[in-house]
C-alpha cells in the first residue's frame, strides 16, 4: 500500500460539499464585485518565480518544488498565485481590456514547508488580482472582497491588520535605518537574518525565530519613513476604511513573505481557538508588472487559504450548508428496472432522484434511503406501476400522500422546499 505524501491531503467525498459551499460563495462574491475568473497553469518556468516572488524570500529560497522536465527546462510548481497572473496579463495584452481589470483565481499552491495544522505542502488559494488602479478605493475594495466572503461564510469577526511598506523611494532610507539598527545586534540574529541584513533587511521583520522577532519588535517603524505619496495613500486607505465602517488596526511589523509588495499590505487574522491564524494576506504591488517586462501598471490583490477557511469555519461553528442528499429515493419491490427507469425520467425533469443499483431487498433499500438522508421515499411495485400512482413518504415526519407517477416530478419539486 502506498500512502499519501507528507503535507498533502485528500478531499474526501463526505467532506467535499464544504468546499463546494465555499466555492459557491466565492462565485457569488465574484458576481457582486464584478470579478472575472483567470486560471493559469500549475507549473511555469522557474525564472518566473525567481523574478516575480523575489530571490530573498523563504518561498524562493527554501520552499519551491523545482525540477527539470524531460526537455531539460527548469520547471516550478506554483508557490503562489500572483506571478502567473502577471505573466498572463503581459503575455495576453490584458491591459487592452477596460481597467481596472478585476480578476480572481482558485488554484493549488505548492510549498515545501514543515507540515502542521493549517500548513500543508499542497494547499489551495482563492485569490483576487486587480490591475490598473492606484487609488485607496481600490485597496479598500480588495479588502472588502475578502471581508464580504468571510461574512458570507459565517466568520463574522476577522481582525484586519494593515500596514504600508512604502515604495522603492522610501524603502531606501528605511533599509538604511534597519541596517543600522540590526547591525548593532548582528551577533544575536539567526544566520539567515545575518544574510538578510546584507541583502534585504526588511525580511528580518518576517523572521519566525523567537529571538529575531524579539529584536525586530523594537526596530524602526516603516511608517516613520514613508515618502509623501506613500504616506498620503496610507492615510487615504485608513480614512476610507473608517468611512466604510470597517474596523482595522495598524501593525507596522507586517511586511508579508513576498518581495513584490509596495504601499499597502494587509492580513486577516482569526482567533482560532488558542492560536491566531492568518487566513488571508495581500497588498499592493505597483512595480511587479513592469518588473516582469510589462508596461508600468499598479496592482493590488490577496490570497486566501481554503484549507484554513475550512478549519476556521469548523472552529467557529459556522455552517457549511445542507449535506447533499437525494430529494427522492425510489425503492422497488421486484421491479428494479422500472424503478431505475423512473429515476432516470425524474432526473430529466430536474429532480435529484436516487434508486438502488445493488439488488438490495426492500428493507435494505429503506435503510439506504435513510442513510442517504433522502427527503422523500416512494416504493414502486407491480400495483403502483399498473395504477400509475404511489404513496410518497416525507421522511422528516413520516406523512404519506398518494401521487400519480406522471405528477411525481412536479410534486417533489414543489414539496421539497
Ligand atoms: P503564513 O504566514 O501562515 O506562512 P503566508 O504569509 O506564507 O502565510 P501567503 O503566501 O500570503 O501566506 O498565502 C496566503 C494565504 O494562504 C495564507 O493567509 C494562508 O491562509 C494560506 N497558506 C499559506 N501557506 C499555507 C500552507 N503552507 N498551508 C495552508 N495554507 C497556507
Ligand atoms: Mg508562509
Amino acid at each position: 500500500m502506498i500512502n499519501i505524501m507528507k503535507g498533502t491531503k485528500d478531499l474526501l467525498p463526505q467532506e467535499s460539499y464544504k468546499w463546494d459551499m465555499i466555492e459557491r460563495e466565492i462565485k457569488e462574491v465574484a458576481r457582486l464585485f464584478n470579478l472575472h475568473k483567470i486560471a493559469t497553469p500549475t507549473f511555469e518556468h522557474t525564472e518566473l518565480f525567481l523574478r516575480g516572488v523575489g530571490d530573498t524570500t523563504d518561498i524562493v529560497n527554501k520552499e519551491m518544488y523545482t525540477f527539470e522536465d524531460k526537455g531539460g527546462r527548469s520547471v516550478t510548481l506554483k508557490p503562489e498565485g500572483t506571478a502567473g497572473v502577471v505573466r498572463s496579463y503581459i503575455e495576453n495584452g490584458l491591459s487592452q481590456l477596460p481597467q481596472p481589470l478585476k480578476m480572481y483565481y482558485e488554484t493549488p499552491v505548492f510549498r515545501y514547508e514543515r507540515p502542521q495544522a493549517g500548513r500543508l505542502r499542497e494547499h489551495h488559494q482563492f485569490g483576487v488580482e486587480i490591475y490598473g488602479a492606484d487609488t485607496p478605493q481600490q485597496d479598500v475594495e480588495v479588502i472588502l472582497i475578502a471581508r464580504t466572503l468571510f461574512h458570507r461564510l459565517g466568520i463574522t469577526a476577522p481582525e484586519l491588520h494593515i500596514n504600508s511598506i512604502g515604495c522603492p523611494t522610501c524603502r531606501k532610507s528605511y533599509n538604511q535605518a534597519l541596517k543600522a539598527y540590526f547591525a548593532a545586534k548582528q551577533e544575536e540574529l539567526c544566520p539567515t537574518c545575518r544574510e538578510r541584513l546584507q541583502k534585504n533587511p526588511l525580511r528580518i521583520l518576517d523572521c519566525k525565530e523567537e529571538k529575531c522577532a524579539a529584536i525586530a519588535a523594537d526596530a524602526p517603524s516603516v511608517l516613520d519613513y514613508l515618502c509623501a505619496d506613500c504616506a498620503a495613500h496610507h492615510e487615504g486607505v485608513k480614512n476610507l476604511l473608517t468611512k466604510a465602517g470597517i474596523p482595522y488596526s495598524v501593525d507596522d511589523r507586517i511586511v508579508r513573505g513576498l518581495d513584490y509588495y509596495t504601499k499597502t499590505v494587509f492580513e486577516f487574522v482569526v482567533d482560532n481557538i488558542g492560536a491566531k491564524s492568518t487566513v488571508c494576506g495581500g497588498g499592493r504591488y505597483n512595480n511587479l508588472v513592469e518588473q516582469m517586462g510589462g508596461k508600468p501598471c499598479p496592482a493590488v490583490g490577496f490570497g486566501m487559504g481554503i484549507e484554513r477557511l475550512v478549519l476556521t469555519m469548523t472552529n467557529v461553528g459556522a455552517s457549511f450548508g445542507e449535506v447533499p442528499s437525494p430529494d427522492l429515493f425510489i425503492a422497488n419491490v421486484g421491479s428494479a428496472d422500472d424503478a431505475f427507469l423512473l429515476t432516470c425520467a425524474l432526473r430529466e425533469q430536474g429532480v435529484n432522484a436516487e434508486c438502488d443499483t445493488m439488488g438490495r431487498g426492500l428493507k435494505a433499500q429503506m435503510k439506504l434511503s435513510d442513510k442517504l438522508l433522502s427527503k422523500f421515499t416512494v416504493v414502486i411495485g407491480e400495483t403502483e406501476l399498473k395504477e400509475g400512482k404511489a404513496k410518497v413518504k416525507r421522511m422528516s415526519d413520516g406523512t404519506e400522500e398518494e401521487v400519480s407517477l406522471s405528477e411525481l416530478a412536479n410534486y417533489i419539486n414543489v414539496k421539497k422546499g
